[in-house]
């Protein structure tokens, strides 16, 4: 579905695509563990016993309005209850021909049921694969796991009758009925006996559920250890890891696809919205069915499907609280490194009655040590995208259970991989994330909330184009120069809407936006900045449309075709590159956020002044690729922008980067052999930058200043470093070079960095990642020759 997104009050929520229809709200069983009658919420004592024809038509007429309204292609649909199979064969297919009738001529139903299949009968699998329903069985283990809480209200054990009705799905005529086992675990239960039990019944997919529980209730911990939970799961895991993973195990499967930055596709772990309704056999709409461990009336919204449609839940605070991903969690699950992949867990099991939903998962230290291990255990080369980074500068997170590899090492010993960049990249992406989320604290209740809303819904529809605009360079100063006041600069606030603007024109979507005009131009960072012949106006209208924009300012209108459609007009001053060689950076000369060096940012080059940039460039890149060619692939993953910087009267070479910054370097014009240092020199210090931002290399109050050869007065700590690391790549570009000079320059950073090294190790303010660094980049000087 083409993704059509309004800015201002018209930003229309994504619709309901899964359902949960509740057909019977008894059981014929009796488990102690179920959510439904042994915890908090007891509604299930007022709502009729099975649900009536009428309901079931008021609920189906429902979704079905709903997926029209939204154009949704594909509805899910579960029947739950109680126990759904104690509805009958008669009533259950009256409510399967209803919500076939009524449903699918407007969209695709997947048809599921959750059962605990002591009533599954053959002909019951008949109606259901003649309904094409799925059905998931719920089974904890062998029989003295499963029986250790799952049994008939006098006790028996229901582990045969279970296994009969697995049994029966099995058979090559129902077996594409079969949709999985659901196990509810219990760390007193062996895992790896649990796992073979569920093994045994060939399920094609198998979810292992923690057993609700809330602050207020927390989970038992029989044993004493801290990470009970994880310590199972992972026992299991290392398991299917082994076995080469024989089934679909939903939680691995999601923690595995957010840790390469896909969906979770379950409400449990990561930061998926919440797409989900529940029908109660009453008719009530309810939030989803683990609301009801937290307290009585937790899933209640006051809503129900007679006399409200499914567009009510998705509007209800309540929903609309469950559904705000990264901005709806605690403060301390947003700084946590795991967030992107833990989500904070289950909605439940963050509840206690002092703080509400605002907490951390009462599985916390388990859902972060199982996280930590499995990505651990499964360091790839992979990109770990969506891992949100806590802390910026001055930050004092940690490499260890982070997915590092040997970024240490690898950044230490003087290149960077390819891996390593993006590794960096993701991390900045995270932090800059996270940066948005408080601003969007601030901007709450004002005029650019509705950029914020925009940009949040255009994130889960066109994930990779709020991360290509989030990925500028300099989004992260002006954000942190935007949290850096509290009160006042509404105008640099109000950037955001050119933020939201530039997402929504590359994602091709349908938006207005109220944008801020700033000296006459509007900057959309990235794309380009539009100029506006309305010198009184300090905001313009977007009306964003297929990849183009018409703006509005005053009388002014000006339309901006989108890319390649038609001339741009003369009013458009779009980002320039240079191409190097199959790739191709910013030659940065618009953003407004970009004049943040010690030495100031040029002009908007002219056309001459950008050729000449634009063949310097392409000619240093054509040097470093022969001299220092393992810098190559680390620049090519992280640099995104040259921003030329003012020629110094003086001739002297100025170059620059900012820690808020990654991926930039400002330089002043130079010849292509200049260059090429300048950016190598550079990148170095972009490099360092961001792995500070993700671990400590030092005691942050160590006192001393170091002396180094290079300055005549003493260095603090962290400058004393950079520099080293620079000079390091200085010496590799000069110990390529051929002549007499080069020989001489190499000499002198050679042995340069060999004494500021030998001075940073002496100093003991280094910690165990930063002796890790420095000894490697020691490792790469001393595998050089002292002189060419
Ligand atoms: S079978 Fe399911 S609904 Fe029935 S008591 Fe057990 S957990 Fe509750
Ligand atoms: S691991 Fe804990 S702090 Fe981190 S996101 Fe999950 S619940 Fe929140």
């Amino acid at each position: 579905m083409r993704p059509t997104a309004r800015g201002h009050s018209d930003v229309r929520p994504r619709g309901l695509s899964q359902y949960v229809l509740k057909v019977h709200s008894r059981c014929d069983l009796a488990c102690d563990h179920c959510y439904v009658y042994q915890h908090a919420d007891q509604s299930w004592r007022e709502r009729p016993r099975e649900i009536a024809p009428e309901t079931v038509r008021a609920a189906a007429t429902r979704i079905a309005e709903h997926a029209r309204e939204h154009g949704l292609r594909r509805i899910h649909l579960v029947l739950h209850g109680g126990e759904p199979l104690l509805l009958g064969p008669v009533r259950l297919a009256a409510v399967l021909n209803r919500l076939r009738a009524t449903i699918e001529p407007v969209a695709e139903l997947d048809l599921r049921m959750q059962s605990n299949g002591v009533l599954l009968t053959p002909r019951l699998c008949d109606l259901f694969a003649a309904h094409g329903v799925r059905v998931g069985i719920s089974l904890d283990g062998d029989a003295a796991a499963n029986d250790r809480h799952r049994r008939f209200a006098g006790g028996a054990s229901s582990h045969a009758p279970v296994r009969r009705a697995l049994a029966l799905l099995r058979r090559p005529e129902y077996r594409h009925s079969y949709a999985g086992i659901l196990c509810t675990i219990d760390v007193r239960n062996d895992p790896i006996r649990v796992y073979e039990a569920l093994l045994a019944e060939a399920p094609p997919r198998i979810d292992l559920l923690l057993p609700h529980a809330t602050w207020n209730a927390p989970p038992s911990r029989p044993d004493g250890t801290a990470t009970p939970y994880a310590d199972w799961l992972l026992r299991i895991y290392r398991r299917w890891v082994r076995d080469g993973r024989p089934v679909e195990i939903r939680l691995f499967d999601s923690l595995l696809a957010t840790a390469a930055g896909g969906r979770s596709g379950t409400e449990s772990v990561g930061l998926d919205p919440a797409d989900l309704a529940v029908v109660e056999t009453d008719g009530a709409w309810e939030l989803a069915d683990s609301m009801k461990t937290a307290y009585d009336g937790a899933a209640g919204i006051g809503l129900d499907v007679f006399q409200h449609p499914a567009d009510a839940v998705l509007a209800h605070p309540e929903f609309v609280g469950s559904q705000r991903g990264l901005s709806g969690l605690c403060r301390t699950c947003r700084q946590c490194p795991v967030v992107a992949q833990c989500g904070g867990g289950l909605r439940a099991h963050r509840y206690s009655d002092v703080g509400g939903f605002d907490n951390p998962s009462v599985y916390c230290a388990d859902l972060k040590e199982l996280i930590i291990s499995i990505n651990r255990e499964t360091a790839t080369d992979a990109t770990p995208a969506g891992v949100a980074v806590p802390t910026g500068p001055g930050g004092d997170l940690l490499l260890d259970g982070l997915p590092t590899g040997d970024l240490l090492e690898d950044l230490g010993a003087g290149h960077g991989s390819m891996t390593s960049l993006r590794r960096l990249a993701a991390a900045q992406l995270g932090y800059v994330r996270g940066l948005l989320v408080e601003l969007a604290d601030r901007v709450a209740g004002t005029p650019t909330a509705s950029a914020w809303e925009l940009l949040a819904r255009l994130d889960e529809e066109a994930a990779e184009a709020v991360s290509a605009v989030l990925a500028h360079p300099y989004l992260r100063r002006w954000a942190r120069q935007c949290l850096a006041h509290r009160a006042g600069k509404t105008s640099e606030r109000a950037h955001l809407a050119g933020v939201a603007a530039a997402v929504a024109i590359r994602a091709g979507v349908v938006a207005d936006l109220e944008v801020p005009v700033r000296s006459g131009l509007v900057h959309l960072p990235g794309l380009g900045a539009l100029a506006l012949d309305e010198p009184g106006e300090r905001s313009a209208l977007l009306s964003i449309a297929g990849g183009g924009f018409t703006a509005r300012a005053g009388p002014s209108v000006v339309v901006v075709p989108a890319a390649g459609h038609a001339p741009p007009p003369a009013a458009w001053r779009p980002v320039r590159r240079a191409g190097l060689d199959g790739w191709e950076i910013l030659v940065e000369d618009l953003d407004p956020y970009r004049d943040c060096y010690e030495w100031p940012a040029a002009a908007r080059l002219d056309p001459a002044a950008l050729a000449s940039w634009q063949r310097s460039l392409a000619a240093a890149w054509a040097r470093i690729q022969r001299e220092v060619p393992g810098q190559a692939p680390g620049l090519r993953a992280g640099l995104r922008a040259v921003t030329p910087l003012r020629t110094d009267p003086t001739g002297r070479l100025r170059s620059a980067t900012s820690r808020d910054a990654f991926g930039a370097v400002g330089t002043v014009a130079a010849d292509p052999d200049a260059l090429a240092v300048l950016l190598v020199h550079e990148f170095q210090h972009v490099k360092l930058g961001a792995l500070l931002d993700l671990t400590v290399l030092f005691d942050r109050a160590y006192p001393g200043r170091l002396r180094v050869p290079w300055r005549d007065a003493p260095r603090p700590l962290e400058g004393a470093l950079q520099g080293t690391y620079a000079h390091l790549a200085i010496a590799d570009i000069w110990r390529a070079r051929p002549g007499a000079e080069a020989g001489e320059h190499y000499r002198r950073y050679h042995g340069w960095t060999a004494r500021a090294i030998d001075r940073l190790a002496g100093t003991g303010a280094l910690t165990e990642h930063g002796q890790r660094f420095v000894r490697q980049m020691g490792e790469t000087l001393h595998s050089w020759p002292d002189e060419r």
